[in-house]
């Protein structure tokens, strides 16, 4: 980049007599306004936004400090400030918002997270460890969150450093960050924009085929009907309470005697009905369940009339390093109850249970989330796939929340060394 009108100066000016005063004047302006004049990009990504939103508030009010004119676009704004966590998806968005401000711009890391990843430091495999690497950082302010006063010291601090520019020695940009953080989604997009020009191009040479091999065809005019007046559905009531604990437990137990509450202990004297009638009203039960019951037990919490478990909630798992525990979490809308269903999956190595998606629709894409986090497949699912993480170019190697993941993209996944 050339040099601007400015950064001509000093050569011309300083052998002169006075002219170095000259320059330092013009330094002294310049650095005046642009410091007391930071327009922020509105840019905050989770909590940290909160309280760096609090700071342009009446209490603490950063317009004090010239940092006023919050702005939507990066083309007119010369300081970001980082607040709240950067995942792994959002950094090359970062790095584009961050290109498109005009220099000379500042950039503050508001936070814990945004400095160095923060509480998801170790053991995560979504979080970037620390803005720095994907855009060059002048102000760290360290805390989680920190407070607003942190933030306006950190403008403050950003203030002294602006007050030491000079036209002399043009603000050279940063080093680029080491990382290179690639776009796998653009990449995506822009395959699935290719396949849609394709189907558009086919779909209109069959078009233009048809109506040469049929000059006078004329499509049939649609039929309007008159729109039918629904009568106003009449609020229901919710039931405030359903069936206990250990009411759901004596139905289940009853047609299923294998099944046993998860995490209840009983002392000698004591049956798992004793325990569970001691329980507060809102308890929740947890069952768990043998491989070769889970499909019959599911479908009969839904279809009990007493029962009547309507909506799955969500199907998750746990990895206890032995085995798995597929987890599903059921409720019924009509009594409002809920209960938890456990299913061990002794095979790590091919971990595989009986989909419920036949049961419950909504289930189809919760299992492919634990399809995409834990690599439990899910026999006679109508769509097995990856749901978060990218499949389409073998991206990314691996299901991140088992407990011996580990990544294959250097820096990404620190586990925890403790
Ligand atoms: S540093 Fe703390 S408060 Fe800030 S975004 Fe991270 S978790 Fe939230």
């Amino acid at each position: 980049m050339g040099l601007t009108v400015l950064e001509k100066l000093p050569p011309v000016l300083d052998p002169l007599p006075g002219g170095k005063q000259m320059v330092n004047s013009v330094d002294f302006l310049v650095n005046w306004a642009r410091r007391n004049s930071l327009w922020p990009l509105v840019y905050g990504t989770s909590c940290c936004a909160i309280e760096m939103m609090s700071v342009g508030g009446s209490h603490h009010d950063w317009s004090r400090f010239g940092v006023e004119v919050v702005r939507a676009t990066p083309r007119q704004a010369d300081l970001i400030i980082l607040a709240g966590t950067i995942v792994e998806k959002m950094a090359s968005r970062l790095k584009i918002l961050y290109d498109q401000m005009p220099a000379p711009k500042y950039v503050i890391a508001m936070g814990a997270c945004t400095v160095s990843g923060g509480p998801f430091m170790y053991d995560n495999y979504s979080v970037c460890k620390g803005a720095d690497t994907i855009v060059p950082v002048d102000v760290y302010i360290p805390g989680c969150p920190p407070r607003p006063e942190a933030l306006l010291q950190g403008i403050m601090e950003l203030q002294e450093c602006i007050k030491k520019e000079s036209i002399r020695t043009p603000r050279k940009p940063m080093p680029e960050p080491i990382k290179v953080h690639e776009d796998p989604w653009t990449k995506a997009n822009k395959e699935w924009e290719k396949s849609e020009a394709a189907r558009k191009d086919a779909l209109e040479a069959e078009i233009a085929e048809f109506k040469a091999a049929n000059p006078d065809y004329k499509a049939p005019k649609p039929e309007r009907k008159a729109v039918e007046k629904i009568a106003a559905i009449p609020h229901k009531p919710k039931p405030a309470v359903g069936l206990s604990a250990v009411d759901i437990y004596k139905a289940v137990k009853g047609n299923f005697v294998d099944i046993a509450a998860f995490d209840v202990v009983t002392s000698e004297d004591e049956t798992v009905e004793d325990v569970l009638s001691a329980k507060n009203s809102d308890y929740m039960l947890e069952v768990k369940v043998s491989q070769n019951q889970y499909i019959d037990l599911i479908k009969f919490l839904k279809t009990d009339d007493k029962l009547d478990f309507d909506f799955l909630n969500f199907v998750t798992a746990v990895d206890y390093l032995d085995h798995f525990d597929l987890v599903v979490n059921l409720m019924s809308l009509k009594f409002n109850h809920l209960i938890t269903v456990r299913c061990e999956i002794t095979d790590r190595q091919e971990p595989k249970i009986e989909t419920l998606s036949q049961i419950y629709a909504s289930a189809n894409w919760h299992e492919r989330e634990v399809y995409d986090m834990f690599g439990i497949q899910f026999n006679n699912h109508p769509d097995m796939r990856r749901i978060f993480l990218n499949e389409l170019a073998d991206e990314f190697v691996g299901y991140p929340l088992r407990k011996d993941w580990q990544d294959n993209v250097e820096g990404r996944y620190i586990p925890k060394p403790y």
